[in-house]
């Protein structure tokens, strides 16, 4: 039978911040998002990208099984729930492997899209781009109803979910929406530890590239006294941070 062929955009062997473990990390090319935040504006262009098999691309993660075996191997991007069909050959082929899967989404794919590759991986590592689905679109292109409708789904398959949400001053880091944010993690026993990142610039060059002026300049980093607020917030609802 064909394989389905994948956009690739990059590869990182040794990915130690993305699930558990040492990583093989996998950025697929291609995203249906604009977060004026990006730091990976270079994958946005679908359809780009270096064309490979699944086989291809295995036999790429496969010859770092060593060192990934008590770790595994995350599918980032971009956004690669864009890419169902060939995210799920790759998988199967790591699962034949031993091999622990994450797939690392904004949630912005229909899940009637990507349901098959999500049953397929062990871990989700979910981006709630902005509770207030409104400020959500102004922030990202669009609101966070794939996000929370995918959220659902992995509690009724009770799929372990690790949540991912960048602290962005002005933008989501306001106490009224982490209060939010709290409150509607707390329903879900599938979420197993919340990741808040400080929003950075380090990725500001790369919007060159895509010919559109970054938005974000002016805005401050989050000081230490502010993510420590959040952090305490989020515990407040009884959340793994
Ligand atoms: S989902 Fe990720 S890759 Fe896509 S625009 Fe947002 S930050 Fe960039």
């Amino acid at each position: 039978m064909k394989e389905p062929v994948g956009y690739l955009h990059s590869v990182e062997s040794f990915g130690a911040v993305d699930g558990p473990g040492v990583r093989f990390v996998v950025f697929l090319q291609g995203c249906p998002l604009r977060c004026l935040f990006c730091h990976n504006a270079d994958t946005w262009e679908i359809g780009e990208g270096k064309p490979v098999t699944p086989s291809e691309l295995f036999g790429q993660i496969d010859s770092y099984r060593n060192f990934i075996q008590n770790g595994g191997v995350t599918f980032s991007g971009g956004e690669p729930l864009l890419q169902p069909e060939f995210l799920c050959a790759v998988m199967a082929l790591c699962k034949e492997a031993g091999l622990h899967t994450a797939v690392d989404t904004s949630g912005a794919v229909p899940l009637s899209r990507c349901r098959e590759a999500v049953e397929a991986a062990d871990l989700l590592l979910l981006d709630i781009k902005d509770i207030d689905t409104g400020d959500c679109r102004s922030l990202t292109g669009m609101g966070n109803e794939n996000a929370l409708e995918l959220l659902r789904a992995c509690e009724d398959m009770q799929k372990p979910v690790w949540i991912r949400h960048v602290l962005v001053p002005g933008y989501t880091l306001q106490e009224e929406k982490l209060h939010r944010l709290g409150k509607e993690l707390s329903r879900y026993t599938c979420i197993e530890r919340v990741e808040l990142s400080p929003f950075h610039k380090m990725g500001e060059y790369k919007w060159e590239f895509v010919d559109q002026p970054y938005q974000l300049g002016e805005v401050p980093l989050p000081s230490k006294e502010e993510i420590e607020k959040a952090r305490e917030i989020l515990k407040h609802y009884e959340l793994s941070l």
